[in-house]
C-alpha cells in the first residue's frame, strides 16, 4: 500500500494492493522515525471570532525525514492508521504538547491544544491511562487539551468509542468532532458521546462566500451546534470576509490560512506575539 514518487517520498496509495515489502519497510522506516525524534510538532493557531484571541492551537504532525525532507501527514497518517502505528504517534503528539502546554503555564500564558486521534486510538483501551500518566508527568490539567475525533472514527465500532470517549471525558479531557458534515448522516451520535465542540469541515468554510449552498449548511451547523449547547468552530477560514460571515452567523472559533497556517512551535509562539502586539 506504500510506493515511491519519482521524487522519493513515500506516500500511501490505498489503490495498489501490499502485503509488499514496501509497506513492511514504510512501517519500519516511521518506527525509526520515531526513535529519532523525526515527527515534528506544528501548531496553527484557533481564534476566538468575536474577540480575535488566540485561545490556543490544532497540534498537527510533520515527518521531517533526513533524505527525503518535510512529509505531510497525508502522505503516512492513512498507512500508520492500517498497522495501528498511529497510536505510538498519538502518544508521542500528545506528550510534546503536553511539555509545551505546560512550559507555557509556568512562563503565564495559557492556551488550549487540540489533539488528532485516530479511530484505531479509540479502540485502544490503554489510551485514557496513556494520557493520564501524560498529563500527571507534567502536572497538567486535561481541561488544557481538546481531543479532535472524525465522525467516522467513530462509526467505526460506535460502542467502543463510546466508552473511551466517556473515559477520556470523565478525566476531563473536551472532545471535538473533527471534519464536521462529511462523514455519517446518523446523528444520533451527538446525543449519546460527550461532545464539547464541532469542528465544521474546511470544504464548507473555505467557499462560503461564493457558494450560498455551502454558507446555508455552515449557517445551520453552526445553529445545531448552538441548539445542542455545543461551541463551533470553522476550519479553512482563508479570508476576512469569511471571518465576517462566520462571525455574523455566531460560530464561536475559526482556524485558517488567514489567521496563520500550521507552523513550527518557535514560530508560533512569534507570531503569538505579534498578533496580540
Ligand atoms: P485535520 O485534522 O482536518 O487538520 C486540518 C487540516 O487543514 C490541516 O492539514 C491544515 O493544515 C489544513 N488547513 C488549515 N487551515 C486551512 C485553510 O485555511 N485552508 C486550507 N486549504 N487548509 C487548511 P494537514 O496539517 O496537512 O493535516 C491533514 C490531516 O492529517 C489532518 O486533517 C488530520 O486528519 C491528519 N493529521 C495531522 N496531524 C495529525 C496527528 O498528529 N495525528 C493524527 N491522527 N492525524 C493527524
Ligand atoms: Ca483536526
Ligand atoms: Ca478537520
Ligand atoms: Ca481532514
Amino acid at each position: 500500500t506504500a510506493k515511491r514518487k519519482g521524487s522519493g517520498v513515500v506516500v500511501y496509495d490505498p489503490a495498489i494492493d501490499k502485503t509488499s515489502q514496501e509497506s513492511l519497510s514504510l512501517l519500519s522506516e516511521l518506527r525509526r522515525a520515531l526513535e529519532r525524534d523525526e515527527f515534528m510538532l506544528y501548531l496553527q493557531p484557533k481564534l476566538d471570532l468575536a474577540s480575535g484571541e488566540v485561545i490556543g492551537a490544532e497540534a498537527l504532525v510533520r515527518w521531517v525525514h533526513p533524505e527525503k525532507g518535510f512529509i505531510g501527514p497525508d502522505n503516512f497518517i492513512p498507512f500508520a492508521e492500517t498497522t495501528g502505528f498511529v497510536r505510538m504517534l498519538t502518544t508521542c503528539m500528545l506528550e510534546k504538547v503536553a511539555r509545551l502546554c505546560s512550559e507555557l503555564q509556568t512562563r503565564g500564558t495559557y492556551l488550549k491544544f487540540s489533539v488528532n486521534l485516530s479511530a484505531r486510538d479509540l479502540m485502544d483501551q490503554e489510551l485514557p491511562a496513556t494520557f493520564g500518566a501524560i498529563l500527571n508527568r507534567y502536572m497538567l490539567s486535561p481541561t488544557a487539551i481538546c481531543l479532535e475525533i472524525t465522525e467516522s472514527a467513530i462509526m467505526d465500532d460506535p460502542a467502543r468509542a463510546q466508552n473511551t470517549l466517556d473515559r477520556l471525558s470523565r478525566m476531563g479531557f473536551a472532545l471535538g468532532i473533527d471534519d464536521f458534515g462529511t462523514g455519517y448522516s446518523s446523528l444520533a451520535y451527538l446525543k449519546s458521546l460527550p461532545v464539547d465542540e464541532l469542528k465544521i469541515d474546511k470544504s464548507f468554510v473555505m467557499k462560503m462566500e461564493q457558494d450560498q449552498d455551502d454558507a446555508k449548511i455552515v449557517r445551520s451547523t453552526v445553529d445545531l451546534g448552538h441548539n445542542l449547547g455545543l461551541r463551533v468552530v470553522a476550519e479553512g477560514v482563508e479570508s476576512e470576509a469569511v471571518w465576517f460571515l462566520l462571525r455574523q452567523m455566531g460560530c464561536d472559533q475559526g482556524q485558517g490560512y488567514f489567521m496563520g497556517k500550521p507552523m513550527p512551535v518557535d514560530r508560533f509562539l512569534e507570531w503569538l506575539q505579534s498578533w496580540r502586539a
